[in-house]
């Protein structure tokens, strides 16, 4: 059952508007920046508490740094993140601590992400020793289906949907509202990524968690999240019901990216016309339409030399095209 929206008048847990977070190019001797590496381009995205939203598209599109920009890692240039109605772009560090708390990331690679010198119980009572919370590692590792007694045992002992188990349980040791799920499942077997979905959905429910769920995996997105923002060269390009994006799919891009998912079964309302080449390099992003110079619909004339503005889709959502107005 999905979850109900925040009621009317209550802020969204998270609100983005306009973030970009750009990285500088400098020369080798003086230092100096040359140019900037737009990787977030101005995005805006919004998360009730219990929904899941995913963030799809290509590698190299940005997703992972909205990700790091909204737990902490990365430091946004620009644009307003508002958590559970607290801006995050204006706090001190020191006021920035005990918020970033409630928001988590469990990274694609469980290995690296748990410190070998560790035992596993140490490991997830790491971070609730650090903000004064109890330690829970037993009832954790319980949670997330583990048995309690392998918080003595060291994570080289343990298989990779194991270590992403214990990855989930640290994050959840420091009561989290927004867990950031990057590519999460990648690493692992098939039959392990269903289990830990399943894992996700259920402390999903029982804690009103919210996921940006960041993955390459349609399938696994069109199975687990609410709605669907897609991403090129830095900016959402569209958004909207996770069933209306997979169904009637109202950006260019985005057909592209699901008609190129393998399926077992053709889709007839998908064209077949792949994405053609590499998408252009975010230090110096096309004009107009950024998706024009591999976009199978560019419009000669208008898509090089008009930038898209956001405009609403039937069904819900939105979508950055300048033939959005002339779909069904
Ligand atoms: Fe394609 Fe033009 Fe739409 Fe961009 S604006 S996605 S180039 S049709």
């Amino acid at each position: 059952m999905s979850p109900s929206p925040a009621p009317d008048g209550a802020p969204p847990l998270l609100q983005v508007e306009g973030l970009r977070t750009w990285f500088p190019v400098r020369d080798g001797l003086m230092q100096r920046t040359r140019s900037w590496v737009r990787a977030v381009d101005g995005v805006d995205l919004t998360l009730d508490r219990g929904f899941t939203l995913a963030l799809v598209g290509e590698s190299g599109c940005g997703k992972t740094t909205v990700g790091r920009t909204l737990v902490g890692l990365e430091r946004p240039r620009a644009g307003s993140i508002r958590f559970d109605g607290v801006e995050l772009t204006q706090l001190s560090p020191a006021a920035l601590r005990p918020v970033r708390r409630r928001l988590q990331l469990v990274f694609q690679d469980p290995a690296a992400a748990v410190d070998p010198r560790m035992r596993i119980g140490e490991a997830i009572e790491e971070g609730p020793r650090n903000f004064g919370l109890p330690c829970r590692s037993a009832e954790l590792l319980e949670r997330v289906g583990l048995d309690a007694a392998m918080a003595l045992r060291w994570p080289h002992e343990l298989s990779g949907g194991q270590r992403q188990r214990v990855c989930i349980a640290r994050a959840l040791a420091l009561e989290p509202e927004l867990i950031v799920c990057d590519e999460a499942l990648s690493a692992l077997d098939v039959s392990v990524q269903a289990q830990i979905l399943n894992l996700l959905a259920d402390l999903r429910r029982q804690h009103s968690l919210a996921y940006l769920f960041i993955s390459h995996d349609l399938s696994v997105v069109r199975h687990f999240a609410h709605r669907v923002a897609v991403m090129y060269l830095g900016r959402i390009v569209e958004e909207g019901p996770t069933g209306r994006v997979f169904e009637r799919p109202a950006h260019p891009y985005t057909r592209a990216l699901l008609a190129a998912a393998p399926r077992l079964t053709p889709a007839p309302h998908h064209p077949t016309a792949l994405l053609a080449g590499d998408p252009p390099s975010p230090i110096a992003p096309p004009p107009g339409c950024p998706f024009h110079p591999r976009c199978p619909e560019a419009l000669a004339g208008r898509c090089a030399r008009e930038e898209p503005p956001v405009l609403p889709v039937a069904g819900g959502g939105i979508s950055r095209c300048l033939l959005a107005p002339e779909r069904p």
